[in-house]
Protein backbone atom coordinates (compact mmCIF):
# COMPACT_ATOMS: atom_id res chain seq x y z
CA UNK A 1 0.00 0.00 0.00
CA UNK A 2 1.52 3.53 -0.73
CA UNK A 3 0.69 6.95 0.73
CA UNK A 4 -1.59 7.40 -2.67
CA UNK A 5 -4.19 4.33 -1.14
CA UNK A 6 -4.61 6.07 2.48
CA UNK A 7 -5.00 9.70 1.37
CA UNK A 8 -8.01 10.56 0.97
CA UNK A 9 -8.60 14.26 0.44
CA UNK A 10 -7.14 14.92 -3.09
CA UNK A 11 -7.73 17.80 -5.17
CA UNK A 12 -7.29 17.77 -8.55
CA UNK A 13 -6.93 21.44 -10.73
CA UNK A 14 -7.68 21.77 -13.97
CA UNK A 15 -6.19 24.38 -15.74
CA UNK A 16 -4.96 24.84 -19.65
CA UNK A 17 -3.55 28.04 -20.60
CA UNK A 18 -3.58 29.24 -24.54
CA UNK A 19 -0.47 30.62 -25.71
CA UNK A 20 -2.35 34.03 -26.47
CA UNK A 21 -3.65 34.14 -22.93
CA UNK A 22 -2.32 37.43 -21.39
CA UNK A 23 -1.56 37.63 -17.65
CA UNK A 24 -0.55 33.99 -17.14
CA UNK A 25 0.10 33.78 -13.75
CA UNK A 26 0.43 37.32 -12.77
CA UNK A 27 -0.64 37.42 -9.93
CA UNK A 28 0.44 33.60 -8.43
CA UNK A 29 1.91 33.10 -5.22
CA UNK A 30 2.71 29.74 -4.00
CA UNK A 31 2.56 30.15 -0.27
CA UNK A 32 -1.16 32.07 -0.60
CA UNK A 33 -2.12 28.58 -2.34
CA UNK A 34 -0.79 26.56 -0.12
CA UNK A 35 -2.24 28.31 2.99
CA UNK A 36 -5.17 28.00 1.39
CA UNK A 37 -5.42 24.37 0.70
CA UNK A 38 -4.39 23.58 4.30
CA UNK A 39 -7.27 25.53 5.35
CA UNK A 40 -9.70 23.05 3.85
CA UNK A 41 -7.57 19.95 5.00
CA UNK A 42 -6.19 19.04 2.01
CA UNK A 43 -3.71 15.91 1.85
CA UNK A 44 -2.37 16.31 -1.90
CA UNK A 45 -2.91 18.40 -4.51
CA UNK A 46 -2.40 18.54 -8.44
CA UNK A 47 -0.33 20.57 -9.91
CA UNK A 48 0.24 21.32 -13.54
CA UNK A 49 3.59 20.75 -15.16
CA UNK A 50 2.32 20.34 -18.46
CA UNK A 51 -0.86 21.86 -19.17
CA UNK A 52 -3.19 20.31 -22.62
CA UNK A 53 -1.79 22.86 -25.00
CA UNK A 54 1.57 21.58 -24.50
CA UNK A 55 3.03 24.43 -22.43
CA UNK A 56 5.31 23.90 -19.07
CA UNK A 57 5.17 26.05 -15.60
CA UNK A 58 8.57 24.79 -14.75
CA UNK A 59 12.11 25.75 -15.54
CA UNK A 60 14.32 23.01 -14.52
CA UNK A 61 15.46 20.65 -17.03
CA UNK A 62 15.49 20.67 -21.30
CA UNK A 63 12.58 19.22 -22.22
CA UNK A 64 9.41 20.86 -23.39
CA UNK A 65 8.12 24.07 -23.74
CA UNK A 66 7.83 27.27 -21.28
CA UNK A 67 4.57 28.79 -21.60
CA UNK A 68 5.63 31.85 -23.46
CA UNK A 69 3.29 34.00 -20.93
CA UNK A 70 4.91 32.88 -17.49
CA UNK A 71 6.28 35.83 -15.85
CA UNK A 72 10.11 35.67 -15.90
CA UNK A 73 11.78 34.13 -12.99
CA UNK A 74 8.43 32.30 -11.73
CA UNK A 75 8.66 28.48 -11.64
CA UNK A 76 5.12 27.18 -10.23
CA UNK A 77 5.96 23.76 -9.88
CA UNK A 78 8.86 24.01 -7.43
CA UNK A 79 7.09 27.17 -5.60
CA UNK A 80 4.16 24.60 -5.27
CA UNK A 81 5.84 21.75 -4.07
CA UNK A 82 7.82 23.90 -1.49
CA UNK A 83 4.63 25.72 0.33
CA UNK A 84 2.95 22.67 0.22
CA UNK A 85 5.86 20.55 1.73
CA UNK A 86 6.24 22.71 4.13
CA UNK A 87 2.99 22.52 5.16
CA UNK A 88 2.42 18.21 4.81
CA UNK A 89 0.63 18.37 2.02
CA UNK A 90 1.84 15.82 -1.29
CA UNK A 91 1.96 16.83 -4.93
CA UNK A 92 1.14 15.27 -7.95
CA UNK A 93 2.55 16.76 -10.77
CA UNK A 94 0.09 16.92 -14.12
CA UNK A 95 1.45 16.04 -16.75
CA UNK A 96 -0.74 15.97 -19.83
CA UNK A 97 -0.20 14.03 -23.15
CA UNK A 98 -1.76 14.54 -26.73
CA UNK A 99 -2.52 17.92 -26.85
CA UNK A 100 0.42 20.88 -27.85
CA UNK A 101 0.74 23.84 -29.45
CA UNK A 102 4.71 23.78 -29.69
CA UNK A 103 4.94 19.59 -31.26
CA UNK A 104 2.17 20.59 -33.78
CA UNK A 105 4.20 23.48 -34.71
CA UNK A 106 7.11 22.08 -35.16
CA UNK A 107 6.12 18.51 -36.27
CA UNK A 108 3.23 18.77 -38.01
CA UNK A 109 3.23 15.30 -39.10
CA UNK A 110 2.56 14.15 -35.80
CA UNK A 111 -0.83 15.92 -35.74
CA UNK A 112 -3.78 13.52 -35.77
CA UNK A 113 -5.76 13.02 -39.23
CA UNK A 114 -9.73 12.79 -39.57
CA UNK A 115 -10.58 10.39 -42.08
CA UNK A 116 -10.73 13.36 -44.85
CA UNK A 117 -7.07 13.39 -44.17
CA UNK A 118 -7.96 16.90 -42.23
CA UNK A 119 -5.66 17.91 -39.30
CA UNK A 120 -7.23 17.78 -35.66
CA UNK A 121 -5.63 21.23 -33.96
CA UNK A 122 -3.07 20.51 -32.04
CA UNK A 123 -3.97 17.10 -31.03
CA UNK A 124 -0.74 15.04 -31.29
CA UNK A 125 -0.97 11.59 -32.60
CA UNK A 126 -0.03 8.54 -29.97
CA UNK A 127 1.87 6.81 -32.97
CA UNK A 128 3.59 9.11 -33.88
CA UNK A 129 7.02 9.47 -32.51
CA UNK A 130 6.12 11.83 -29.28
CA UNK A 131 6.19 9.55 -26.67
CA UNK A 132 9.67 8.62 -27.22
CA UNK A 133 10.74 12.21 -28.38
CA UNK A 134 8.99 14.44 -26.50
CA UNK A 135 6.80 12.46 -23.33
CA UNK A 136 9.18 9.97 -21.83
CA UNK A 137 12.11 12.74 -21.80
CA UNK A 138 10.11 15.15 -19.89
CA UNK A 139 8.62 12.98 -17.47
CA UNK A 140 11.90 11.76 -16.58
CA UNK A 141 13.42 15.49 -15.96
CA UNK A 142 10.26 16.08 -13.76
CA UNK A 143 11.05 13.09 -11.61
CA UNK A 144 14.63 14.19 -11.40
CA UNK A 145 14.62 17.82 -10.70
CA UNK A 146 11.08 18.07 -8.46
CA UNK A 147 10.62 16.57 -5.17
CA UNK A 148 7.20 15.46 -6.77
CA UNK A 149 5.21 12.81 -5.34
CA UNK A 150 3.48 11.43 -7.81
CA UNK A 151 2.82 12.27 -11.73
CA UNK A 152 -0.95 12.24 -13.35
CA UNK A 153 -0.61 11.60 -17.14
CA UNK A 154 -3.79 12.86 -18.69
CA UNK A 155 -4.87 12.21 -22.11
CA UNK A 156 -3.67 8.55 -22.69
CA UNK A 157 -6.85 7.82 -24.24
CA UNK A 158 -7.65 7.66 -27.79
CA UNK A 159 -9.91 10.70 -27.92
CA UNK A 160 -10.35 9.89 -31.66
CA UNK A 161 -9.93 7.76 -33.98
CA UNK A 162 -6.88 8.55 -35.87
CA UNK A 163 -6.42 8.35 -39.56
CA UNK A 164 -3.07 9.72 -39.97
CA UNK A 165 -0.57 7.84 -41.91
CA UNK A 166 1.36 5.96 -38.73
CA UNK A 167 -2.08 5.08 -37.96
CA UNK A 168 -3.40 3.14 -41.07
CA UNK A 169 0.31 1.49 -41.19
CA UNK A 170 -0.04 0.18 -37.57
CA UNK A 171 -3.41 -0.92 -38.44
CA UNK A 172 -2.71 -2.49 -41.56
CA UNK A 173 -5.06 -0.09 -43.30
CA UNK A 174 -4.01 1.16 -46.78
CA UNK A 175 -7.02 3.71 -47.59
CA UNK A 176 -9.34 5.33 -44.79
CA UNK A 177 -12.66 4.57 -44.75
CA UNK A 178 -15.57 6.76 -45.86
CA UNK A 179 -15.70 9.84 -43.84
CA UNK A 180 -19.30 8.78 -42.25
CA UNK A 181 -18.64 4.99 -41.65
CA UNK A 182 -18.11 4.07 -38.20
CA UNK A 183 -14.10 3.26 -36.76
CA UNK A 184 -13.22 -0.03 -38.23
CA UNK A 185 -12.14 -2.40 -35.35
CA UNK A 186 -8.48 -2.25 -36.32
CA UNK A 187 -8.65 1.92 -36.38
CA UNK A 188 -10.35 1.92 -32.78
CA UNK A 189 -7.99 -0.56 -30.83
CA UNK A 190 -4.79 -0.04 -32.64
CA UNK A 191 -3.78 2.67 -29.99
CA UNK A 192 -4.17 0.65 -27.06
CA UNK A 193 -1.07 -1.23 -27.14
CA UNK A 194 1.08 2.01 -27.28
CA UNK A 195 -0.41 3.64 -24.48
CA UNK A 196 0.14 0.58 -22.32
CA UNK A 197 3.41 0.45 -23.61
CA UNK A 198 3.52 4.17 -23.03
CA UNK A 199 1.90 4.14 -19.74
CA UNK A 200 4.90 1.21 -18.44
CA UNK A 201 7.82 2.96 -20.24
CA UNK A 202 6.56 6.39 -18.34
CA UNK A 203 6.85 4.37 -14.79
CA UNK A 204 9.84 2.72 -15.19
CA UNK A 205 11.40 5.88 -16.47
CA UNK A 206 9.80 8.28 -13.59
CA UNK A 207 11.00 5.74 -11.07
CA UNK A 208 14.33 5.29 -12.48
CA UNK A 209 14.93 9.64 -12.61
CA UNK A 210 13.51 9.65 -9.17
CA UNK A 211 16.02 10.58 -6.28
CA UNK A 212 15.51 8.48 -2.71
CA UNK A 213 13.86 10.78 -0.59
ZN1 LIG B 1 -2.50 8.77 -35.99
Amino acid sequence: MTWFDTCYRKLFFDFHTHSTAEQVAARFDAERWAEALASVGAQAVSSFAKCGHGWKYYRKGRAGYLHPKLPSGLDMLEDTIAACHRRGIRVIAYYHTFNSEPVAQLHPGWVEEDASGQKRGHSICHHSRVAEEEWLPQAEEIARHYAIDGIFFDGTYAASVCYCPACRAACGLESPPAPKAPPGPAMSTGRRPTTAACGSASAKRCAGATPRR
